[in-house]
């Protein structure tokens, strides 16, 4: 297949681009495109054909659901069949945005798109070419992300083009996502709110207006003898190609512990990378060394999170550690993902132990 690949500016969105973009999906092919969040692989999400052809070209499970994006409150009327209050107090104030929502429903919705679940997950994105495009396709546009199945998601469309050239109609780069990590996803179907994957919208603002929420455990646990209920979250995800280890524990002993195995990783001839702060980046030895920001900002951290894996990849880094970074507020999502991402290999250094 031949992938059209085109740029749009968000400040100066080229509507006759987003015009034929949207045709193509009418017509049942796939665009990727920019988010907030992540870039998304896009198809109509009320045509099951559409639905199957995600599934093949990220090679992703067909269990695994897919969100549908819209552009406007009015098009949930006709995916969800209950709505329950609280999503219009939820959508006042988190949408636009990074918040995902669960619904039981309609007949509308195929269950290719869904995985096969009597619910759909649904978010209407703040991104201005997202939500032209939505507009442009018809109002319904399922859209994982656009990572081959297991990859870090793409912030930047070079990655985008890298796993997704030749098995989509088109690509449109609109630059770097603002946000860098998917959305938040809450479970209203329940007799309580649940959290399946955090994100940028945290349990504590969910709280603010839904009371108390729960997380899946799931999210953060391996091995639990539950499913997760977002069945997504149960594929190993996010990976880079190099072996990821988190090392917990008081930041000194974290530093010494890190050089001391990059020094053993380089003298068995391994090529090393490591994910450090701003506070730490200078005090390490290894082939590539990567801050994520400030440690107090866990914004930045998220943002930068997925592009420094995937730049690890095209270093051909095989051996990589990471600190590990407050797990509240925003952080909880960025430790989710960097736990995914290593396959839950985390060291924990007791206090005050000889490390050196
Ligand atoms: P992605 O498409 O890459 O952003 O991932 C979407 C996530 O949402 C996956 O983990 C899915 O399993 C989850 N998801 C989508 N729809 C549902 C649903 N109806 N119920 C539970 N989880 C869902
Ligand atoms: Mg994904």
């Amino acid at each position: 297949m031949n992938t059209q690949i085109i740029k749009i500016d968000e400040e100066n969105i080229d509507m006759e681009m987003i015009r034929k973009a949207g045709e193509i999906i009418r017509l049942g092919g796939l665009v990727a495109f920019p988010t907030e969040t992540v870039y998304g692989l896009g198809g109509d999400a009320l045509n099951a054909d559409s639905s199957r052809k995600i599934y093949a070209a990220k090679g992703r499970p067909s269990d695994n659901p897919l969100i549908v994006h819209i552009a406007n409150l009015e098009a949930l009327f006709s995916i969800a069949r209950t709505i329950p209050a609280v999503t219009f107090k939820l959508a006042e104030r988190y949408w636009p945005g990074p918040l995902t929502m669960i619904f039981e429903k309609t007949d509308k919705v195929p269950s290719q798109t869904t995985g096969g679940l009597e619910t759909v997950a649904v978010r209407m994105p703040s991104d201005r070419i997202a939500r032209a495009l939505i507009e442009a396709s018809g109002g319904y546009i399922a859209a994982p992300s656009t990572n081959r199945s297991g990859r870090p998601s793409p912030t930047v469309a070079k990655y985008v083009i890298e796993d997704l050239d030749g098995r989509v109609d088109m690509i449109i780069d609109g630059g770097e996502a603002r946000l860098g990590l998917e959305s938040t996803i809450v479970d209203l179907t329940g007799e309580k709110p649940v959290i399946l994957r955090p994100g940028y919208i945290t349990k504590e603002m969910l709280e603010e207006i839904l009371g108390s929420v729960e997380m899946d455990r799931t999210a953060f646990e391996e091995n639990t003898s539950q499913p997760p209920k977002a069945p997504g979250m149960k594929y190993r995800h996010y990976a880079p190609r190099g072996n990821l280890t988190i090392v917990e524990g008081e930041l000194e002993q974290v530093r010494n512990f890190i050089n001391r195995e990059l020094r053993n990783s380089e003298d068995q001839g391994s090529r090393t990378g490591v994910i450090a702060t701003d506070e730490t980046a200078g005090s390490y030895r290894a082939s590539s060394i990567k801050s994520v920001g400030r440690r107090k900002d866990e914004v930045q951290i998220a943002r930068r999170l997925f592009r420094i894996l995937r730049e690890f990849d095209d270093e051909g880094i095989e051996v990589i550690y990471s600190e590990s970074f407050e797990g509240r507020g925003v952080g909880q999502a960025v430790m989710n993902r960097l736990l995914k991402a290593a396959g839950h290999q985390v060291i924990h250094l007791e206090k005050g132990s000889n490390s050196e």
